[in-house]
């Protein structure tokens, strides 16, 4: 008896640190993120052939992927560029990844925003290699797991946005940080550790910080607000909040 009242609990306890979290406008914290669109005439493999309007639909679901951590990653641009160092792709097949860095352009590393790099072709579907940086093919193929998204790049972008908020791999199969598969679960651990990473960022705001921004923008009638309304006006939530910023995204003339 002891031993089934143990595992009932053991079962009760797994399924709690499985349950969604919700979070309420006041919770949410926005990161800048930069899409680069790599381009390049003597590479091949560092040419991706994205367009503005599959990065906008790729962002829309890594955003659903993150709202189970109450994260919200908002476009700050797209850059599309020449790879730097295109020649290091044929010098570097397979092993070190590392090289990748180097094919990041000089003039739009930022140190204030995420950017994620799309390329073409290489051995990995996505790789996160530190100073905010990771490289995502958008070849990227994944294994399909019951429940997982329907489309591997969102989840290879947000795979790797998981490890840049700190997270190590966990191969649960359905969860967001196992490997190859369409799976985008968090378990309670990672959503705490994602969030504490997140909030040492210091370019990082929280949304009511965010909106006190546009609220004081829009009271001295400056045009600015309108952006910043924008962004707020893409969290996923129905509040009053996110309705006022939807109001408020034209730029008033
Ligand atoms: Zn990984």
């Amino acid at each position: 008896m002891r031993k089934i009242l143990t595992l009932l609990c053991l079962q009760l306890a797994s399924a709690a640190a499985e349950a969604p979290q919700k979070f309420a406008f006041v919770d949410y914290r926005i990161i800048p993120l930069r899409v680069h669109r790599l381009q390049s005439e003597a590479e091949p493999a560092l040419h991706t052939t994205l367009s503005e309007a599959d990065i906008q639909r790729v962002l829309g679901k890594v955003n659903l992927v993150w709202a189970q951590a109450g994260l919200h990653l908002t476009l700050e641009s797209i850059v599309t560029e020449a790879a730097a160092h295109p020649e290091l792709a044929a010098k570097n097949k397979g092993g070190e990844l590392g090289w990748l860095l180097q094919c990041r352009p000089e003039a739009s590393r930022q140190p204030d925003c995420l950017h994620v790099y799309y390329i073409k072709q290489f051995g990995v579907n996505g790789v996160f290699l530190g100073q905010q940086s990771m490289v995502v093919k958008d070849t990227a193929r994944l294994r399909a797991v019951e429940g997982g998204l329907d489309e591997p790049l969102p989840r290879v972008t947000s795979h790797e946005i998981g490890h840049a908020l700190g997270l190590p791999h966990r191969q649960s199969v359905t969860n967001l940080m196992a490997s190859g598969t369409t799976g985008w679960s968090f378990n309670a651990q990672e959503i705490q550790t994602t969030r504490a990473t997140a909030a040492k960022w210091a370019w990082t705001k929280t949304a009511p910080v965010l909106l006190k921004e546009a609220d004081a923008l829009f009271a001295a009638n400056k045009p600015e607000a309108a952006a910043l309304y924008r962004k707020l006006s893409l969290l996923p939530l129905d509040c009053p909040e996110v309705r006022l910023a939807k109001s408020r995204t034209a730029t008033p003339r």
